[in-house]
């Protein structure tokens, strides 16, 4: 492993302020500022976009065929897709976190904005939930507490600080074939369609989270993309997304940027919790 040792001095501030904050909660000897990744996987986003053969589309067939030849793909990358959406691959595996886990740490950290900078004390500001009671309600199943039931986030991806409103779904929902995700053993899911908090009717991301338990840990595999696309479509106010970018001033070489920079942010926070976890959900849950 190798340490991130670049910080945006936005970060940087960041990262002081939930420091203070976090003091005196119970969890608060979990908040570690080292940040530390396989220097193979870095190495795998440090040398330019991934090749075309790699560059998937937000819509169910394309998905659904790149996990299906995930061994095919690098562990991390991304690239700029069609011009206009950035996205962002992954592929991981954490000893010691399970299925469980995973789903307890969903529906925990979305609590207090404390909890939420665990996982990436120098880029996570702040995640709210828009229905508190249900979110929290034990009675009810991991679906039925966090699907539609809007996270929003803010975070630094790089030195922007962005607001997302994140709608949690079931891959059924997302247009993922049930049969598909029956048939991978993928019991985790956490995918959702995100919209920019200052324009919440507007479907500007795809963000696939799946995951199954084995022998060398718990697997788990990412994808997002960011911008428009006609394949974003089906989701809500997909149509409006270029109107979007461009109020935010995201061309093509900030939609690229943006990309490295999630694919930085999405190593980053995974590994660093994968870190934690298994200790975490032993002394909270
Ligand atoms: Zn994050």
């Amino acid at each position: 492993v190798t340490p991130v040792t670049y910080i945006p001095v936005q970060m940087q501030k960041q990262c002081v302020s939930a420091a203070e904050r976090i003091r005196g909660k119970p969890y608060e000897a979990f908040f570690d500022t080292e940040l530390l990744v396989p220097a193979d996987r870095l190495d795998l986003i440090q040398r330019g976009p991934m090749p075309e053969a790699f560059h998937v589309r937000p819509n169910p067939v394309d998905v659904e065929r790149s996990i299906r030849e995930i061994d095919a793909f690098p562990d991390a990358g991304w690239a700029l897709v069609d011009g206009s959406v950035a996205f962002v691959q992954s592929r991981m595996f954490m000893p010691g976190v399970t299925v469980e886990i995973m789903r307890w740490w969903f529906l925990w950290h979305a609590n207090e904005p404390e909890r939420y900078s665990l996982w990436f004390p120098h880029a996570h500001v702040s995640n709210t939930v828009s229905d508190r009671d249900r979110y929290q309600d034990e009675a009810l199943s991991y679906g039925e507490r966090l699907y539609n039931n809007t996270n929003t986030v803010l975070e630094y991806i790089g030195p922007s600080l962005v607001g997302i409103d994140i709608h949690f779904q079931s891959p059924e929902e997302l247009g993922l074939n049930p049969a598909f995700i029956e048939a991978g053993g993928f019991a985790f899911n956490a995918s959702a369609w995100n919209a920019p908090s200052f324009a919440p009717d507007t479907a500007f991301s795809l963000m696939i989270h799946l995951g199954r338990d084995t022998e060398q840990g718990f697997e788990f595999i990412s994808r997002y993309w960011i911008g428009a696309h006609a394949d974003l479509n089906r989701y809500p106010g997909g149509e409006h997304a270029p109107a979007v970018l461009e109020t935010m001033g995201f061309g093509p070489d900030e939609l690229e940027g943006l990309a490295y920079e999630l694919s930085v942010h999405d190593m980053t926070e995974f590994h660093h919790l994968a870190g934690f976890l298994p200790d975490l959900y032993r002394k909270f849950s």
